[in-house]
């Protein structure tokens, strides 16, 4: 049995954010396109020789205790299987946090897999995914991440490829943004305008970058712009830089914005980085999968 094993736990962005509606027991029923991106937070696992679960972070930002998604992920894990061993988690956090990244869901989501192989249950992904979204609507996805459309709650996924290769702009403004707030502040009506989703599926699926980017839609900004307009300035200075399209991810309040060119993604990248407008900002680009379960 290994005594200590490493991951990485890539961020997500959504390309596409539809809510369909609010389920009765309070869940909101979605439609998403959810893609990696490469930034990551980076987990080292050690088994203990007691039943302790220990997580050591390099950040005060979060909590390391039982509150940490981390632990709860392990926690449902033992629920599930019975297993007991205890383990010490080191955190590097680089996911920006409340975020709309998905970054802690991503966390419990490598921590599950990382405990999977430590304790050898070599669990299929389909139970992981299962154990997963106890956690959190996002767990499943992250278990599995690259670009995939993501149903129900979040717990039905059909992969679908990766799109054209491209350069992606990410600013996240000095704000947090609370998933719940954005949610219950949620008004869904005849005057919603919904993202097309399945138009933005097709120009995944025949690789049509121009079709993607005129397609992003996230039914969340009308909430979270309107509560922190910063987000509409972001948008409109990378949209001023030549961006292909960009917008908000998840219940934000990060932005991104699809480029073609890398030169032209450096050079807004560095605008926006001194606009003052944000606090953390980076290049990246799509990825294609997490890494093996
Ligand atoms: P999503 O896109 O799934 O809504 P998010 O990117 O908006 O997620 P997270 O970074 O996952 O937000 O953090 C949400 C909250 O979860 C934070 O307030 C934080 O205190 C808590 N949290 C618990 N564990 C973690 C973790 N390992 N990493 C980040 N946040 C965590």
């Amino acid at each position: 049995m290994a005594e200590k094993v490493c991951g990485k736990a890539y961020g997500k962005i959504n390309i596409g954010l539809d809510v369909l509606r609010r389920r009765p027991d309070g869940y909101h029923e979605v439609k998403m396109i959810m893609q990696t991106v490469d930034i990551c937070d980076e987990l080292e696992m050690e088994l203990l020789d007691t039943d302790e679960i220990v997580i050591v972070s390099d950040t005060s930002a979060i909590p390391n205790d039982q509150n940490n998604l981390i632990y709860k992920a392990i926690m449902k894990f033992r629920e599930a299987t019975g297993e007991t061993a205890g383990v010490k988690i080191s955190l590097t956090k680089r996911i920006p946090i409340a975020a709309g990244m998905a970054g802690g869901s991503s966390d419990a989501a490598c921590a599950m897999r990382l405990y999977n192989k430590l304790t050898g249950h070599h669990l299929p992904l389909t139970q992981l995914q299962q154990i997963g979204v106890k956690i959190g609507a996002d767990v499943p996805y992250c278990l599995q991440g690259g670009t995939a459309l993501s149903e129900g709650i979040g717990e039905i996924l059909t992969k679908l490829p990766t799109p054209p290769a491209c350069y992606i702009v990410i600013g996240k403004p000095d704000i947090s943004v609370s998933t719940k707030f954005v949610y219950e502040n949620l008004t869904l009506n005849e005057k919603t305008v919904h993202p097309d989703i399945d138009g933005m599926r097709a120009c995944i699926s025949s690789g049509d970058l121009e079709g993607i980017c005129s397609r992003l839609g996230n039914v969340l900004e009308t909430v979270t712009v309107t509560e922190y307009p910063v987000i509409a300035q972001i948008k409109e200075l990378l949209l001023t830089e030549r961006a292909k399209g960009a917008l908000m991810s998840g219940s934000g309040p990060t932005v991104f914005a699809i480029f073609d060119r890398e030169e032209t993604a450096k050079k807004a990248k560095e605008r926006l980085a001194n606009s003052g407008l944000v606090k953390d900002c980076f290049v990246t680009g799509f990825i294609d999968c997490q890494e093996e379960a």
